[in-house]
C-alpha cells in the first residue's frame, strides 16, 4: 500500500507540568510518571503506561517541545502545506503556557532573541521569519486571532475600543462563517493583521490576550470555557529555473482550546448541561469527530458545531495535524488526567492525508 493510500496518523504529544507553588506547599501526592525517553506515561493506579508521539515531562522546557516537535510542522508549513496544532486538557495544565507562552517574560531580548518562556506561537512566527529572511524570495505573512465562545466568534485583533458598549455590539454584529469555494469555511469580516517581523507579534497577542481578559471581566465570561485560534498564512513567491511565477501558500492554525472538564462533565449529564446552558458544544462535537473518524463511521459530524467545521481539514482531511495534551502530576486532578490520557491516545488513530500539497 502507497503513503498516500494509508494516511498519515495524527501527530500526539504528551506534556506534564510541573507542581503548582500550592501544590508544592502542600505536599500534594504525584500520580503521573513521565519517561521521555521511551515516549510512555503512567498514571500510578494503571499498570501499563500510554506511548505517544512525543512525551514532555515537568522538567521539559518550552525550546525543547518546540525544537523536537514543531520546528518540522513549521517547515512543512513554509513548503507550502497546511498544519493545526491543538492544545487539548484540564483548565490549569498549561495549553496557553504551551501555545504562547509565559506573558510577563514575553518580550524579546536586544537581539530578538526569544525568552526562554517563550511558546508555540513566537517560536513559530520566528522561524517563519528567519526562513523566509535568509531566502531570496518575495513574502507575505498574514495573522488571524479569534476566539470562540457559546459558539459565537470574536475577532481578537480587531482594532475597535475594548469597553462593554463596544464588545456588546460586535456580539450582536456576529461575524459569520461562509463557505470558501475551495470545500473549507471561513470567517467573514475577521481582520487580517500584516506582520513584517518576528518581534511585532508580542504585541499581537499581548492585545489579543488583553481582549480577551476584558470581555472575560465585563461580559462575565469564563475563560476555560472559550477556544482561541491563532492563524498564519504565509504566501511565498518564487520563479521556477524556466522563469515561471510560483506562488507557495502554508497555512498554521495554533488552537488553544477550552479545558477539557467542559466535555467529560458535560458529556456525563448532557441533558441537564444543555438545559443550564453550559455545554459546550464544540469541544463535544470534536471529541464526536474524533470519535467517528476513529471508528471509521460513514457520517463525520463536522457541521454540528463552529470549531469543527473551520478546522474541518485537519480531522481526517489534508491537513498535517499535532495535538498536544496536558497534564497535572497531582492527585487531586487524576479522573481528568485519566481522561485526558484515553482522549489523546484515541486520537492518535485518526488518519489525514496530508501528502497532497495545498499550493
Ligand atoms: P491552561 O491554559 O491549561 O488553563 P495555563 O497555561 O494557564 O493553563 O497554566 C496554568 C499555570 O501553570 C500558569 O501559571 C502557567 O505559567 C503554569 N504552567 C503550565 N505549564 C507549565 C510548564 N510546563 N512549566 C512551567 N509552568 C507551567
Amino acid at each position: 500500500m502507497s503513503n498516500k493510500e494509508k494516511g498519515v496518523n495524527v501527530q500526539v504529544i504528551l506534556r506534564c507540568r510541573p507542581f503548582s507553588d500550592e501544590e508544592l506547599r502542600n505536599n500534594a501526592p504525584q500520580v503521573v510518571t513521565c519517561n521521555d525517553y521511551q515516549r510512555e506515561v503512567a498514571v500510578s493506579q494503571n499498570i501499563a503506561g500510554k506511548h505517544f508521539d512525543r512525551v514532555f515531562g515537568p522538567t521539559s522546557q518550552q525550546r525543547e517541545l518546540y525544537d523536537q516537535a514543531i520546528t518540522p510542522i513549521v517547515n512543512e508549513v513554509l513548503e507550502g502545506f497546511n498544519c493545526t496544532i491543538f492544545a487539548y486538557g484540564q483548565t490549569g495544565t498549561g495549553k496557553t503556557y504551551t501555545m504562547e507562552g509565559d506573558c510577563k517574560k514575553n518580550k524579546s531580548g536586544p537581539n530578538g532573541e526569544l525568552p526562554i518562556g517563550a511558546g508555540v506561537i513566537p517560536r513559530a512566527i520566528k522561524q517563519i521569519f528567519d526562513t523566509l529572511e535568509s531566502q531570496n524570495a518575495e513574502y507575505s505573512v498574514k495573522v488571524t486571532f479569534l476566539e470562540l465562545y457559546n459558539e459565537e466568534i470574536t475577532d481578537l485583533l480587531a482594532p475597535e475600543e475594548i469597553s462593554k458598549a463596544a464588545l456588546e455590539d460586535r456580539q450582536k454584529k456576529q461575524l459569520p462563517l461562509m463557505e470558501d469555494g475551495k470545500g473549507g469555511v471561513l470567517v467573514r469580516g475577521l481582520e487580517e493583521e500584516i506582520v513584517t517581523s518576528a518581534s511585532e507579534i508580542f504585541t499581537l497577542l499581548e492585545r489579543g490576550s488583553a481582549k480577551r481578559r476584558t470581555a472575560e471581566t465585563l461580559l462575565n465570561k469564563q475563560s476555560s470555557r472559550s477556544h482561541s485560534l491563532f492563524s498564519i498564512t504565509i504566501h511565498i513567491k518564487e520563479a521556477t529555473p524556466e522563469g515561471e511565477e510560483l506562488i507557495k501558500c502554508g497555512k498554521l492554525n495554533l488552537v488553544d482550546l477550552a479545558g477539557s472538564e467542559n466535555i467529560s462533565r458535560s458529556g456525563a449529564r448532557e441533558g441537564r448541561a444543555r438545559e443550564a446552558g453550559e455545554i459546550n458544544k464544540s469541544l463535544l462535537t470534536l471529541g464526536r469527530v474524533i470519535n467517528a473518524l476513529v471508528e471509521h463511521l460513514g457520517h463525520i459530524p463536522y457541521r454540528d458545531s463552529k470549531l469543527t467545521r473551520l478546522l474541518r481539514d485537519s480531522l481526517g482531511g489534508r491537513t498535517k495535524t499535532c495535538i498536544i495534551a496536558t497534564v497535572s502530576p497531582a492527585v487531586h486532578c487524576l479522573e481528568e488526567t485519566l481522561s485526558t490520557l484515553d482522549y489523546a491516545h484515541r486520537a492518535k488513530h485518526i488518519k489525514n492525508k496530508p501528502e497532497i500539497n495545498q499550493k
